[in-house]
């Protein structure tokens, strides 16, 4: 036997001295003493670094626990790190994670998605969309992905790369539920994974990967063809082209357009859109249907006022309609036009650069090329860099459709996304959807598994003039545990105070019945589209 399995046999043995100490899920709350206990789990590749109990309360800097609590419940809260290791340039690494496991737990397990570049441990709470978990009585764990810092530095470490595209997440998924099972006895009677953005690419991943380990994913805003989309790429190098430089003589994208072009360009889609759903009310349900000819917004013969340059109309066709190569190929998709082009939250794509990635720019170089700390990504070439990227970038891409097991397990996968993220297009989103439901039966069969979520307005993750708060995990947990598909998830946001709306399973979208207040979600229904428009 080797060192690992001894270890889990060590595992499993204080698994089962807990629960005949504790009783189970439905006797007496784990103590104190627990919790300390989990310290002494001996594993050569699992160190178990702090383990403390935590009484009720507020946990300061770890998000909202949620309109139905007010405070997070006591728990016990545990650190530790997973292969540690020195690695490339001496660097030490390992995964370090964080699990908080409550006293009166819900007999579910979520791993909580990360995002960015990941490099920190986030606060196990939960807090991803809706409540936090950890408030609902689920045991929560996260990680780092295997590297510390969220710059793209541990791109140069093969191994770094390999944890943070798929083998943390397995790793992690292995010591949460071991963890679970140590602390109450038993084993999580359900399995949730949940995150937005990178983690929301996290969660796609497992319910490729690891198809047996989840009953449930929700995926938000997935980064899942990073690596491979070259649509950042090439909208940022056309940027770069109609901007001045900066003080370093480097092209400033913060001045390609200004907010009030922006805010220009949301207010023509608004007026042009905004009813062709039914209802004039400041959201575009209907995007397939809301068409624009960006050139309609260029200055005429001695206009300087409310208009663009030729040169941005031109930019602008390119970032919304996508571009082609000269055989018509496909280079780079379009977005849906919508609100939120004129919002703070789509100024992630044209800057000023986030802080912490990499300092090239968003989503940038270093951990999707073969690692170059001189890359310019303001010069890449789609053609000639494209190419480089194959390797190192299609590491992290999941955009997998083949779910046999993950079917037959009866696993669940919650998608959505904003209509207006600016850093993931949500028409990759939609068409990986429709490659999904193709290779799986269909729409009609593979919404029985399957099902995405259009949030109008939405920037990435949350933001824009949207209804962005609502509770997928909830949701989730409905269709996996009660058979309860999520036809439709009501929400609600402070961009319109008091209004509630549903959002509904693609292809459909809500519709006004005609009769009630437009504020309520109870006057809406979910309808298929009049039209669809074909993601390019
Ligand atoms: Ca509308």
């Amino acid at each position: 036997m080797n060192k690992v399995s001894l270890a889990l046999v060590g595992w499993l043995a204080a698994a089962v001295v807990a629960r005949g100490a504790t009783g189970a899920q439905d006797g007496p709350a784990p103590t104190p003493s627990r919790c300390a206990a989990l310290l002494q789990q001996a594993d050569p590749t699992v160190q178990i670094l702090t383990s403390s109990s935590v009484a009720e309360g507020p946990l300061p800097g770890a998000g909202n626990p949620g309109a139905a609590a007010a405070s997070f419940p006591a728990h016990c809260v545990a650190t530790g790190i997973i292969d540690r290791r020195v690695g490339v340039g001496g660097k030490e690494y390992g995964i370090r994670f964080e699990a908080r496991l409550p006293e009166r737990w819900n007999g579910r397990f979520l791993f909580q998605g990360g995002g960015g570049l990941n490099g920190v441990v986030r606060p196990a709470t939960g807090s991803v969309k809706g409540p936090a978990a950890l408030a609902l009585g689920y045991a929560v764990i996260s990680q780092d992905a295997g590297h510390e810092g969220g710059d793209a530095s541990f791109g140069e470490d093969q191994q770094a790369r390999i944890d943070m595209e798929y083998r943390s997440y397995e790793r992690v998924t292995e010591v949460g539920k071991r963890l679970v099972l140590a602390y109450y006895g038993q084993p999580a009677r359900r399995s949730y994974f949940m995150g937005c953005s990178e983690g929301g690419r996290e969660a796609l991943l497992v319910s490729q990967r690891l198809p047996l380990e989840y009953d449930g994913v929700v995926a938000g805003d997935p980064g899942f063809l990073l690596g491979v989309s070259l649509k950042t790429w090439i909208d940022r190098r056309e940027l770069a082209r109609i901007s001045p430089p900066d003080t370093n003589g480097r092209p400033d994208l913060r001045a390609s357009f200004s907010d009030a072009d922006l805010k220009l360009i949301a207010a023509r889609i608004l007026r042009r859109c905004d009813a062709q759903d039914g209802l004039a009310d400041g959201l575009i349900d209907n995007y397939p249907a809301c068409r624009i000819d960006v050139a309609e917004l260029a200055c005429k013969p001695h206009q300087t006022q409310q208009c663009l340059s030729a040169a941005q109309t031109r930019v602008l066709g390119i970032m919304m309609n996508g571009m082609r190569d000269a055989h018509g190929k496909v280079l780079s998709v379009g977005y849906p036009y919508d609100t939120g082009i004129g919002e703070p939250g789509w100024r992630y794509k044209i800057g000023p650069l986030p802080v912490g990635l990499g300092g090239v720019g968003p989503l940038q170089g270093l951990f999707l090329t073969p690692y170059e700390p001189t890359l310019d990504d303001l010069e890449f070439d789609p053609q000639r860099d494209g190419v480089r990227m194959v390797e190192t970038g299609s590491l992290y891409r999941a955009d997998g459709v083949m779910y046999s097991s993950f079917r037959q397990h009866d696993g669940k996968l919650l998608l959505y996304t904003g209509s207006s993220d600016p850093t993931f297009s949500p028409l990759e989103l939609i068409d990986y959807y429709q490659r999904l439901a193709a290779a799986n039966g269909g729409l009609e069969t593979a919404r029985s598994f399957a099902r995405l979520f259009l949030v109008p307005g939405m920037t990435h993750c949350s933001g824009g003039r949207s209804l962005d708060d609502f509770d997928p995990l909830t949701a989730l947990a409905q269709w996996v545990e009660e058979g309860r598909p999520p036809e439709r998830m009501i929400a609600q946001g402070s961009a319109f105070p008091g209004r509630t709306r549903p959002l509904c399973a693609y292809p459909q979208q809500a519709r006004y019945r005609g009769q009630g207040s437009t504020e309520v979600a109870e006057n809406f229904e979910c309808r298929q589209p009049d039209e669809a428009r074909t993601p390019q």
